[in-house]
């Protein structure tokens, strides 16, 4: 169910570590702007970052965006993961925590919060993640995350040492 006219911020986690890893990004970032009933408003720069989590596999690249979206919260990660789908993405072939060509997340949805099995909003994990905290911060940095505070009181407690910022002038020429 939508939402009628009202527009929600939405923030979206973006991730790859597979296939071109910049290239996956900036694929997603435009297929973004692309979806019906939203508008993608900010993103972020594109940061490498090392993988979190058990399994050996390359760096990954990560960004975050702010949508405004006349979606549900549901419908947004139906979006969400067709466009996984349409770049390539094989769910069921995938390690819990192993590499993956895009990985699509909703971070916040206005200020809701969600705990059903298929949908936890704010995303859990949040406010552990650097790589979600640092680029939110440069875009939006007094984002409330429902629950837990604001992007900016979040990210002061986490090192953002492990953080690159890609340059806009490498990201053509810098395959994963
Ligand atoms: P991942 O492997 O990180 O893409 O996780 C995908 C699974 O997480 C899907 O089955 C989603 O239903 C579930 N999920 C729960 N909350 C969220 C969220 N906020 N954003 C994206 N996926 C979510």
């Amino acid at each position: 169910m939508s939402v009628g006219n009202l527009w929600i911020p939405a923030g979206i986690g973006i991730g790859s570590n597979q296939d071109d890893p910049v290239g996956q990004v900036r694929v997603a970032l435009s297929a973004l702007a692309g979806l019906p009933e939203s508008r993608l408003i900010y993103t972020s720069s594109l940061y490498r970052n090392p993988p979190m989590g058990p399994v050996a596999q390359p760096d990954y690249v990560n960004a975050v965006a702010i949508l405004l979206t006349r979606k549900s919260a549901h419908e947004l990660l139906v979006d969400l993961q067709a466009l996984e789908l349409a770049q390539g993405r094989l769910r069921d072939a995938e390690l819990r925590w192993g590499p993956r060509c895009i990985d699509l997340d909703i971070l916040t949805y206005g200020y809701q919060v969600i705990d059903e099995p298929g949908l936890v909003i704010p995303h859990s994990g949040i406010s552990e993640r650097n790589f979600v905290l640092f680029p939110l911060l440069e875009i939006c940095p007094d984002l409330p995350i429902p629950g837990q505070g604001s992007v900016s009181g979040l990210a002061a407690g986490l090192d953002g040492t492990t953080l690159e910022k890609i340059p806009v002038s490498m990201q053509d020429s810098i395959q994963g």
